[in-house]
């Protein structure tokens, strides 16, 4: 399999971790688009949240958990966004599940 996330998550690609448990792993994102971008990747390789099953309803609240824990790391006491890319009309490049957060400053523009 080729997949890039998954070699980030066995070390053979260097990232910027920023958080770590046993469900998640979080590093910066390599193409930052706010102050503070990270990715936050469940560990198990699942394509994208369309391919999500029953067993993994835990694992997704493992991820918002992290968002928690890395937003207090990483002082983002004023907030933070969250974002999911599911599938191609939404632009997803890695076939991979993450949520990008976003942070460091005030996010003018939303979309909803
Ligand atoms: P998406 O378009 O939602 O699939 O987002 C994929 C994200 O992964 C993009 O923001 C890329 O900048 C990021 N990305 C791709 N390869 C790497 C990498 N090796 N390390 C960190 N971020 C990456
Ligand atoms: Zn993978």
């Amino acid at each position: 399999m080729d997949c890039v996330f998954c070699e980030i998550i066995k070390g053979n690609i260097p990232s910027t971790k920023v958080y770590e448990d046993e469900f998640v792993t979080a590093f910066n994102d390599l193409n930052p688009q706010m102050p503070v971008h990270v990715l936050i990747v469940p560990k198990k390789h699942i394509a994208s949240a369309n391919d999500l099953t029953e067993e993994d309803a835990v694992l997704v609240g493992k991820v918002f958990l992290a968002a928690k824990a890395i937003a207090e790391k990483l002082g983002l006491e004023n907030g933070y966004r969250i974002i999911n890319n599911c599938g191609e009309d939404a632009g997803q490049t890695v076939k991979h599940l993450h949520f990008h957060m976003l942070g460091g400053k005030s996010m003018g523009e939303k979309i909803i």
